[in-house]
């Protein structure tokens, strides 16, 4: 069976309201696919999502939603007043809070001083503890 995919066609969508796959209205299109659709179950209207089994990516086990690193590093990214990112180097002083660039793993944020002279950094792909004030 193909999905007809034009506006007010009606095709299975994954709702992040109702986690789960339902028939969704298309709602606009972009260059010949969905883009946004609303949600036949809950009305939620949002940006068209493939149904899970269908993507490409490898899904998410269940339940590890919180576990992934780049949400979390996101979460705190979001959460962490803008400021200018301190050039990581072991040698340096880092405060929770505090922006941190790394030369391999990119911009990253101090989340707590596990323990003297070690920095709990989260960054994008994973948390990592960082030596400071060497
Ligand atoms: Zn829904």
């Amino acid at each position: 069976m193909t999905d007809t995919v034009q506006v007010g066609a009606q095709v299975e969508a994954q709702c992040g309201r109702c986690h789960d796959a339902t028939n969704h209205i298309i709602l606009t299109m972009d260059k010949g696919k969905a883009k946004r659709a609303r949600c036949t179950a809950c009305e939620a209207e949002h940006l068209y999502r493939k149904p899970r089994g269908k993507e490409d990516k490898p899904p998410r086990r269940a339940g590890s939603r919180k576990d992934d690193p780049e949400t979390a590093y996101k979460k705190v990214l979001e959460e962490t007043p803008p400021g200018e990112a301190v050039k990581y180097s072991v040698k340096a002083h880092f405060k929770a809070g505090q922006r941190v660039a790394h030369k391999s793993f990119g911009e990253g944020v101090v989340l707590r001083i596990m323990r003297p002279q070690v920095a709990e950094v989260i960054f994008l792909d994973a948390t990592r503890l960082l030596a400071m004030d060497r």
